[in-house]
């Protein structure tokens, strides 16, 4: 099974081996890499599949591809916007540990948190707050 060429992008090295990928967003895929790139994927190494070019993206592709994905909530800093408009950064890691920083105006945060609870209206708020209330930089518990 290792004929042709790793489906990383740009990568230039022989397939090795071929892994099947499947993730609730993904289909079932297989997809030929080279062994290296075998081992990342196998590692979690964060990756998205480009249908249309048949190809993965790995590394700083999924930051060009706007496909770099936070999983978990770090912290926030806030009024970092200028006097006209208030904005926070809302830091949150990857899961190659990695931060990922996103400039939020207050207005797009409020409107945000109206959506989210108009799609879940069950979300315990109260419950969220607490849990991540040692996160929050004005100490207001
Ligand atoms: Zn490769």
């Amino acid at each position: 099974m290792s004929n042709g060429a790793c489906h990383v992008l740009r990568c230039p090295n022989p397939a090795a081996t071929v892994i099947n990928l499947a993730r609730p967003e993904h289909f079932a895929i297989d997809v030929a890499l080279c062994s290296s790139h075998a081992q990342e994927v196998q590692a979690g190494v964060p990756w998205h599949y480009e249908f249309e070019q048949h190809v993965l993206l790995m590394g700083q592709d999924l930051d060009v591809a706007g496909r770099r994905l936070a999983v978990e909530y770090e912290s926030y800093s806030k009024d970092v916007g200028t006097a006209m408009q208030g904005a926070s950064v809302l830091t949150f890691r990857d899961s190659a540990e990695e931060p990922v920083d996103l400039h939020v105006t207050t207005e797009a945060i409020e409107r945000f948190i109206v959506s989210y609870i108009d799609e879940w209206p069950s979300l315990d708020l109260e419950a969220a707050r607490k849990r991540y209330s040692k996160d929050d930089p004005d100490g207001t518990q």
